[in-house]
């Protein structure tokens, strides 16, 4: 199923832990941007026949919506009414989303909303750096739910200071606001960002027994873990992000964004003023081929949790990899597929490293 990304690199204020590609700008780059990405969107038009949209960021819903509104025209224009996408996502943060931009996402037909509330507990997100409190989350949440049946909430494990306790107290407060899927991450800091110049590190001992339990409480609300960092209700499974791990066909559109075409991955410029000012906005291109495809593919189809059927391919060119992995009990096999076993869940970038070169 074609997919159709769109990336909006714009935040109120940078995250502590964030390394993304987005930026604190004034409205006026915004609105040069939108016009370098409507033009981008009509130029690559005929490249895909997308089935699902994602707008993400950054923070999408921070545009304006008069900027919103000639968004949503051209991808309409372009690549038909919204509403018959078999999925668009829209991604939000409470701090930014209005009642009228609620209003006009339903207007255009977009079927699923994304928030980024990373903690319920006012005192983590002071921390990390986040721009809106549990309170400010609350309020509009209560109305986008008057407007939107698929919601996910975006959750984040191992915050600094954070105890198990009030962690696992967090995701019930999470549960109790029923949302129809959950996305829950480990927190990473990676060298540059805020948190690690202020010398936090994370615990991934606390970091394991917080997931593992987690995973529990949200299986026991009905909530499905059908990949290693998403659990849904029935239902609700991100058909775009499926896609993704299907190996399927996307276009990416907009600073930074990747598209897989064809065979061939390419990611476009994550400089604002290079993505502004030239016409060819690819940074890089590669046709993947042999040991190195394969290998991806596997990568990515061992994220769902159900597993893939491996090729004759995969089996002959990584016959060895898939005997130590179930050696090691990482690696499970049910009937004629292979799946991350509970232990390789939570341990998947050591079975990932067997995939990816040097093999
Ligand atoms: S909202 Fe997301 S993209 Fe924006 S700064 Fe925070 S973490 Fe980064």
């Amino acid at each position: 199923m074609n997919g159709l990304y769109i990336h909006i690199p714009f935040c109120v204020s940078k995250c502590f832990y964030c390394n993304f590609v987005s930026f604190k700008t004034s409205s006026k780059m915004q609105a040069k941007y939108v016009k370098e990405l409507c033009l981008e969107i009509k130029n690559k038009k005929n490249l895909i026949k997308p089935k699902t949209l994602y707008i993400g960021g950054g923070t999408p819903s921070f545009l304006s919506v008069k900027l919103l509104t000639e968004l949503f025209e051209a991808i309409e224009k372009n690549f038909g009414p919204i509403k018959k996408f078999k999925e668009s996502t829209i991604e939000a943060n409470v701090e930014s989303l209005t009642p009228a931009k609620i209003k006009l996402f339903k207007k255009y037909g977009l079927n699923r909303l994304s928030l980024g509330l990373q903690s319920p507990n006012n005192k983590y997100l002071k921390i990390i750096g986040r721009a809106h409190t549990f309170e400010r989350f609350l309020k509009v949440y209560t109305l986008a739910k008057r407007y939107f049946d698929n919601i996910n909430i975006d959750l984040i494990a191992n915050l600094p200071t954070q105890t198990l306790s009030d962690f696992l107290s967090g995701v019930k407060k999470v549960i109790s606001l029923k949302p129809k899927h959950i996305s829950l991450y480990a927190l990473e800091i990676e060298e540059g960002c805020t948190l690690y110049k202020k010398g936090f590190s994370t615990d991934d001992d606390l970091c394991l027994k917080m997931l593992k339990q987690a995973a529990t409480l949200l299986e026991k609300a009905g909530f499905k873990q059908y990949e290693i960092s998403n659990f849904a209700q029935k239902g609700a499974q991100s058909l775009h992000n499926i896609n993704y791990w299907q190996s399927g066909s996307y276009l990416g559109l907009g600073v930074a964004a990747s598209s897989y075409l064809k065979g061939v991955r390419s990611t476009n410029t994550a400089d604002l003023k290079t993505y502004l000012t030239q016409k060819n906005k690819t940074a890089f291109s590669e046709k993947l081929t042999g040991k190195a495809k394969e290998g991806e593919r596997i990568i990515l189809a061992l994220r769902k949790l159900e597993g893939f059927k491996p090729t004759k391919k995969m089996l002959q060119l990584f016959k060895k990899d898939f005997t130590i992995l179930q050696k090691e009990n990482l690696l499970i096999s049910k009937k004629d597929k292979l799946a991350l076993s509970e232990q390789g869940k939570y341990l998947a970038n050591q079975v990932f490293r067997h995939f990816v070169e040097p093999f």
